[in-house]
């Protein structure tokens, strides 16, 4: 750890003790070098992001959840485990800058964004198949969002 005031990153633990209700572990540590004393708190990274369904109930972000619904989409596609593993990566990371917690329809618009890149034809099953997803207006929006995607190539050969 760096010391705050001499920069040096040469310290000892004087003291660890639970902190936040034990979500975290709070660390007084003291400058070799300055021997000024600062603290550090330590916490468990990633954990409590909550998907809130339409009824307002709430679920723990679940990574099998989400891969389980993209690999029912991509069945008979040339999608492999390892690229819906890495969909699923995509989605946690930008869930949790999100979060700590999301609707189930930004889980699902999520995954939207990356399987439309991937493949076409498991993005519709997913958006179709999808809960949240049942107004005909939410579909035709994503609908849009896809073929604006496609419209860059359709300039470039103009
Ligand atoms: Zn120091």
């Amino acid at each position: 750890m760096r010391c705050p005031w001499c920069k040096a990153e040469d310290d000892r633990v004087v003291d660890s003790r639970p902190a936040e209700g034990g979500a975290a572990i709070r660390r007084r540590r003291e400058c070799h070098s300055c021997r000024r004393r600062y603290t550090t708190f330590e916490r468990i990274e990633g954990v409590g992001l909550m998907v809130v369904k339409r009824d307002g109930s709430k679920d723990p972000f679940e990574r099998e959840k989400v891969a389980a619904g993209i690999l029912k989409a991509a069945k008979n596609r040339p999608v492999t485990r390892d690229q819906v593993d890495r969909i699923v990566d995509r989605v946690e990371d930008r869930l949790r800058r999100k979060g700590p917690v999301v609707t189930s329809q930004e889980v699902g618009l999520e995954v939207l964004a990356s399987l439309a890149k991937l493949d076409q034809v498991a993005y519709m099953r997913f958006a179709s198949v999808y809960k949240d997803f049942q107004q005909i207006t939410d579909f035709e929006r994503e609908l849009g969002v896809l073929l604006q995607k496609k419209e860059p190539a359709k300039r470039r050969s103009r």
